[in-house]
């Protein structure tokens, strides 16, 4: 059986490493000047390629069958074994985060590649697949340089949009389309927030253990909490992440209604706890300045700006000048500060794409297509998208092994 893979990415090079161990002759193609590009900066080079508590509420998609079929058929145990076999011992990190042993991502890629080799993939780069057509039981794949291939079964691993400084671009889209299919709508997600707020130049390079909520005409889309930063442009830091696919707003889509961030500065504490500490902090000393009443709760350059949104000002006022009205405004600024999000930043800075092509068209366990034959998809190209942590490279190599087997078994 020949079978080309499309796209040397995380799940491609699961696919056609699975496809030759089922006894396909396997081709993959890529069109960078070498395989696994992306997977070298992941995990800021540490390479996060599972997670211990997969689990479906850790992926999004508008169809959630195949979620669950994905991590039926290939649970995470099987994900593990498959690298310890290559040589990668996991290392079990906070939240479930799985990376090496050895803490270098480029190990993982370098053995993947030394694998594809033994089991006898013919690897070729610079090979950018502009078209794919089906002709007489056969595949023809042709390439921007017009060179072509023929083949009885292809696997499209072309991976989504996110991480366009790494080669991503949307001719996977364009070449599913091609096929037949349908692509649901794409945005960035795992991606920093744009704030509308004029406080960020102030605050710039602020950081603090605190959480976050997407908040949608009042009703909370999703909490988390970790270490938040201020950036010129917005916010930043893991919790905001993992918000992103939920604070997706109008500056991206006209359809959506206005979203805002509520920060929480002080999480574990209830509004009775911070308005007991703020009264006091008040009360202890009438001529210590506001600003200096907030010394040692928050950090120093956050002050200044806490203390205007509640209407105290100037930040040195004595503290038995600020009335009662005026503390308890600055509990509620510090329990929840509402900010307007206005967008996210771009593909360049996302880590993965929400949205992708429609997985009721997918078979869910076979990864085939239900609109061309002999085609299999894999990866982030389809519209699911995982969590921060893991999730995405864990969906890459499940899928494309499945893909892969079933490519060769036929
Ligand atoms: C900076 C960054 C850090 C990340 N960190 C993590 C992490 O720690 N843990 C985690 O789980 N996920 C992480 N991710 C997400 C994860 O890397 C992706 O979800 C995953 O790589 C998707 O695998 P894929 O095979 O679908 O696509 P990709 O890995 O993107 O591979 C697709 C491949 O197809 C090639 N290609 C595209 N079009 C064509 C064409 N027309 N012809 C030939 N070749 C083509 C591309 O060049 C690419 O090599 C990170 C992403 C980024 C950008």
């Amino acid at each position: 059986m020949e079978i080309v893979v499309i796209g040397g990415g995380a799940s491609g090079m699961a696919a056609a490493l699975e496809a030759a161990r089922y006894g396909g002759q396997v081709t993959l193609v890529e069109k960078e000047n070498r395989v696994g590009k992306k997977l070298l900066a992941t995990g800021n080079g540490r390479c996060n390629y599972a997670n211990r508590f997969v689990e479906p509420s850790r992926f999004h998609g508008q169809c959630r069958e195949i979620i669950h079929e994905v991590l039926q058929a290939v649970p995470v145990d099987e994900v593990l074994t498959f690298f310890q076999l290559l040589g990668v011992t996991p290392k079990e990190e906070s939240d479930g985060k799985i990376i090496p042993y050895s803490e270098q991502g480029s190990n993982v890629l370098d053995l993947l590649r030394y694998e594809l080799e033994q089991a006898g993939v013919k690897t070729l780069v610079d090979w950018k697949v502009t078209s794919l057509r089906h002709h007489q039981k056969d595949w023809l794949i042709h390439s921007e340089k017009g060179e072509s291939l023929t083949a009885h079964r292809v696997i499209l691993a072309t991976g989504g949009r996110a991480g366009s400084q790494f080669g991503a671009d949307d001719s996977g889209y364009r070449l599913a389309e091609s096929l037949g299919h349908h692509i649901t709508p794409l945005w960035p997600a795992l991606v920093q927030l744009r704030l509308e707020a004029d406080w960020l130049k102030a605050l710039k390079g602020v950081k603090w253990q605190g959480a976050a909520s997407v908040v949608e005409q009042g009703i909370v889309l999703r909490r988390e909490a970790g270490e938040l930063l201020i950036t010129d442009y917005g916010i930043s830091g893991p919790p905001i992440l993992q918000l992103s696919r939920q604070a997706h707003t109008s500056a991206n889509d006209d359809a959506s209604s206005p979203k805002e961030l509520r920060i929480h500065l002080l999480p574990e504490w209830d509004s009775e706890t911070i308005m007991d500490e703020l009264m006091n902090r008040f009360h202890i000393n009438p001529d210590k300045p506001a600003d200096l009443c907030l010394l040692g709760l928050f950090h120093k350059r956050l002050v200044p700006t806490l203390l205007k949104a509640a209407g105290i000002w100037p930040p040195h006022l004595p503290a038995q000048q600020v009335s009662a009205t005026a503390i308890k405004k600055l509990a509620e600024v510090c329990r929840s500060w509402s900010v307007p999000i206005t967008g996210t930043l771009s593909w360049q800075q996302a880590q993965v794409t929400a949205g992708g092509v429609d997985t009721r068209e997918i078979h869910p366990v076979t990864m085939a297509s239900t609109k061309a034959p002999n085609c299999y998809i894999t990866g982030e190209l389809m519209d699911v998208d995982g969590d921060c942590g893991g999730f995405n490279l864990y969906w890459a190599w499940a899928t494309g092994l499945l893909a892969g087997r079933n490519a060769a078994m036929g």
